[in-house]
C-alpha cells in the first residue's frame, strides 16, 4: 500500500519557517524594537516589517470564498498581512484595471492576487497581466508564465499549485531526473506550469488532457501521475504503474448521504484503488490544497523581501512601478 505524502504537515512546516523569517528580518533591521528573545513570545503587533497581502474578489461565488478565508488565515499564520478586496459582481473591467493600477503603486502592498475566476465580462487574462510583475505572487502574467516556460528562464515567483506539487514530490525522496512524468490537464494554472517544473526536474514531461487518445495507456507508463483534470475519481488505480508517485490535485464535490452537507470532497483519482498500487500519494483534502496557500505565504514573503531591498537601494523611495499593458 502506498505511503500518504501529507500536504497538510509540509504546509504547516512552510508557513512556520515563514513566521520566524519575518521575525529574524524585524530583529536584524529594526533592533530598536528590542523583541523578546525567543521567537515563540514575538506577537503580530510588535513587528514593524510584515509582508502585506492584498486579494481581489470579484463577486460572491461560495467556493472563491471559502479559498480566500484559507489564503487569510494561513497568511496571518505565517506572520503575513493580508486583506481582501472585495467588488460586487457587476464592476466595470476599466474599474477593476484602476484599483490593480493603485495596488501596483502602493509601496504598503507586496503581493497581489486576482481570485480567479472572474465573472464572464471581466478579460482574465488582461486582468492577471496587469498585476505588477514584482507583485505577481500568483505567477501568472506573462513575464512571469512566460519564463517559465523557457529552460532556463528566470521567473520571479512561480505560481502556487505547481510549486506545491513539485514540493510534494521532492519530500518522498524520489530521484526526479529522467523519470516518466504524466500531466493530466493543461490548464495555465495547473497542468501547463506544473509540467514545465517537471520538464526542469529532467522529467520526461507528457501533457494530456480530453483529446488525448487512451489515457489510461499512457498513464500506465508514468513514473509519477499529476491529476488536474476536474472530473471527480477519475484516475483509477488499474491505470496506475506499480510503484507510481500519484499527486491529486482535485477538488470536487461528490453527494454522499452519510456527509454532514450530503457531499463529500474528493480527488480526480480513485484514492483506494490507486493507493494499492502507488508508492506515494496525496489525500484529498490535505494533500496539494493546503500546499497551494503554503507556497502563496513563500511568494508574498520574497515579494517583501524584495520591495524592501529595492526601496533601501533606493534610499526608500518606492520604484514607481508600471504594469504591463498589451
Ligand atoms: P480546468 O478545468 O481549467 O482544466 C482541466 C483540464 O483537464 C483541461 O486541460 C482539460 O483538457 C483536461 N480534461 C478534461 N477532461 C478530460 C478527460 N476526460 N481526459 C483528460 N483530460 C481532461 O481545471 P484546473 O483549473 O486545471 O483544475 C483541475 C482540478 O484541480 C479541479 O478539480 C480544480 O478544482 C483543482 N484545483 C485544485 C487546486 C488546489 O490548490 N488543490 C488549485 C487549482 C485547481
Amino acid at each position: 500500500a502506498a505511503t500518504l505524502v501529507s500536504g497538510t504537515k509540509l504546509a504547516k512546516t512552510i508557513k512556520q519557517q515563514i513566521s520566524q523569517k519575518v521575525i529574524e528580518f524585524n530583529r536584524l533591521q529594526f533592533p530598536q524594537l528590542e523583541l523578546p528573545l525567543t521567537n515563540d513570545e514575538v506577537s503580530f503587533d510588535q513587528l514593524r516589517f510584515k509582508p502585506n497581502l492584498t486579494i481581489i474578489q470579484v463577486g460572491d461565488r461560495p467556493d472563491s470564498s471559502a479559498y480566500v478565508r484559507s489564503k487569510l488565515k494561513a497568511a496571518h499564520s505565517a506572520n503575513i498581512e493580508s486583506r481582501l478586496l472585495k467588488f460586487d459582481g457587476e464592476i466595470t473591467e476599466e474599474a477593476l484595471l484602476e484599483e490593480i493600477d493603485r495596488l501596483n503603486k502602493d509601496p504598503k502592498v507586496h503581493g497581489v492576487l486576482i481570485q480567479l475566476p472572474l465573472p464572464k465580462h471581466i478579460d482574465e487574462t488582461l486582468v492577471t497581466n496587469s498585476v505588477s510583475t514584482v507583485k505577481d505572487v500568483d505567477g501568472f502574467d506573462r513575464y512571469n508564465a512566460g519564463e517559465l516556460s523557457k529552460r532556463g528562464g528566470k521567473p520571479m515567483f512561480r505560481p502556487c499549485t505547481p510549486n506545491g506539487i513539485i514540493e510534494l514530490i521532492k519530500t518522498t525522496g524520489t530521484q526526479l531526473r529522467g523519470k516518466n512524468a504524466v500531466v493530466i490537464g493543461r490548464s495555465d494554472i495547473v497542468g501547463t506550469p506544473v509540467a514545465a517544473m517537471l520538464r526542469n526536474e529532467d522529467c520526461t514531461v507528457t501533457i494530456c488532457h480530453r483529446h488525448t487518445y487512451d489515457l489510461p495507456a499512457v498513464v500506465r507508463n508514468a513514473d509519477i501521475v499529476v491529476a488536474a483534470v476536474g472530473i471527480a475519481e477519475y484516475v483509477k488505480g488499474d491505470w496506475i504503474k506499480d510503484g507510481a508517485i500519484v499527486i491529486d490535485v482535485g477538488i470536487n464535490y461528490k453527494p454522499d448521504p452519510t456527509a454532514k452537507n450530503g457531499q463529500r470532497l474528493v480527488g480526480d483519482v480513485d484514492f483506494a484503488s490507486a493507493a494499492e498500487k502507488a508508492s506515494f500519494i496525496t489525500p484529498v483534502p490535505g494533500g496539494v490544497g493546503p500546499m497551494t496557500v503554503a507556497m502563496l505565504c513563500s511568494n508574498v514573503y520574497d515579494a517583501a523581501v524584495y520591495s524592501s531591498k529595492l526601496a533601501h537601494d533606493h534610499k526608500f523611495q518606492p520604484l514607481p512601478i508600471e504594469p504591463l499593458r498589451p
